[in-house]
């Protein structure tokens, strides 16, 4: 069975998920779409698609299954809970919303009309992550202790309605909430605590630095960083954990496991302080290399089709949604208490 889809804001990502839709899905047809942009809506009908002169227009068209909702941050709520009430399921961009108060309005109206909401986290089948899953399930790695997460660039100046607050503008709602959503994912645990600092560098309004610290109740601490500045990039991903570390450098997924040799963590260390390049030192003196072993990335590639196969089998009554609402809510109490702490300027205990 095919299924008609429409696109609410037809910009970067709107017109994103057409071409790729297109490509990867051949359940999902995306018929139409409205923007306020004339430049968006030539480039709709350049595309082949139907403009709806306004957004009644597609309220009122009952041939519709399913809406895209890829509008600037502040404006999914609204057209989230209209789209709903005039009969659509709705998928809607990431952050789905600007806190979870407004995401339980979003929920109630989905339930009331059993009409489906769902998120576009599509960054959970990103391969990098997908890697790291993969040293954790299948023990490559135990027990880590600290996991860093960051996304660097040194373009510094936000582009269009991002630099914004009343926008939803700023680095915490644009790529913190994937690099949260992903850490959500990972951590089979309850947030403990969370401690999280916000610079505003270059940009007036919002956050362009983000930097949070979580506490997990099993005693993992997870970093994660997104910053708009960085000259010098650091990992993508660095895991520290009790018998060895990875770390997958960037997106190209370069990277590598050093970890302990069966036994040798008890390496019988000398009791004589030792000269080392840092000075005199016990402590930091460094391993001798037979005692670990290099162990290349076990590298899983990830495929966003799979994203739009759930919502095809969703609509079909073959499936339940990947992206679920608990998820969506835990991830928006997260976003609430990062602002929280930043506002508040120290941590934030929780169970969540
Ligand atoms: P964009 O500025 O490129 O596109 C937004 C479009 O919405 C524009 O065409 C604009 O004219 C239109 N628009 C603005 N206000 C509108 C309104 N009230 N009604 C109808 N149309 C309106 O922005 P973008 O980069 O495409 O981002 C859109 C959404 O997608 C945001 O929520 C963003 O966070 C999200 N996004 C998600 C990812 C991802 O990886 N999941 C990547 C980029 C953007």
């Amino acid at each position: 069975m095919s299924f008609k889809m429409a696109i609410v804001g037809y910009g970067g990502m709107g017109s994103w998920h057409h071409s790729n839709i297109k490509e990867l899905n051949k359940e999902i047809e995306v018929v139409g779409a409205f923007d306020i942009r004339p430049e968006a809506k030539e480039k709709i009908i350049e595309n082949k698609l139907h403009s709806y002169e306004n957004i009644q227009k597609l309220y009122d068209d009952k041939s519709i299954d399913l809406v895209l909702v890829s509008t600037p941050n502040d404006t999914h709520v609204t057209y989230a809970i209209s789209l709903l009430k005039s009969g659509k399921n709705v998928i809607c961009e990431k952050p789905v919303t600007l806190n979870k108060a407004e995401l339980e309005r979003i929920y109630e109206v989905s339930e009331k009309t059993g009409k489906f909401f769902t998120v576009h986290q599509n960054r959970r089948w990103d391969s990098d992550l997908l890697t790291v899953k993969n040293i954790f399930e299948n023990k490559i790695l135990s027990k880590p202790y600290t996991i860093e997460s960051r996304v660097q660039g040194s373009r510094k100046s936000l582009h269009g309605w991002r630099g914004y607050k009343i926008n939803g503008g700023g680095m915490v709602y644009d790529w913190g909430i994937h690099l949260m959503d992903q850490m959500l994912q990972l951590i089979p645990s309850k947030i403990i605590e969370v401690e999280a600092h916000l610079h505003s560098i270059d940009a007036k309004e919002v956050d362009d630095d983000f930097t949070a610290m979580f506490r997990f109740e099993n005693g993992l601490t997870f970093i994660i960083n997104i910053d708009m500045q960085c000259f010098i990039l650091q990992p993508r991903w660095y895991l520290k954990c009790s018998d060895g570390t990875a770390i997958i450098e960037n997106w190209e997924l370069d990277g590598k496991i050093v970890k302990l040799l069966d036994d040798e963590g008890s390496l019988d260390w000398s009791e004589d302080i030792v000269y080392t390049a840092a000075g005199p030192t016990r402590s930091m003196v460094p391993r001798p290399k037979n005692t670990t072993q290099e162990i290349p990335l076990p590298i899983v590639k990830g495929e966003w089709s799979d994203y739009y196969k759930n919502i095809a089998d969703v609509l079909n009554g073959k499936s339940s949604l990947i992206v679920t609402k608990e998820q969506a809510l835990r991830l928006m109490e997260l976003v609430d208490l990062v602002f929280l702490s930043n506002d508040n300027k120290q941590s934030v205990k929780c169970f969540l």
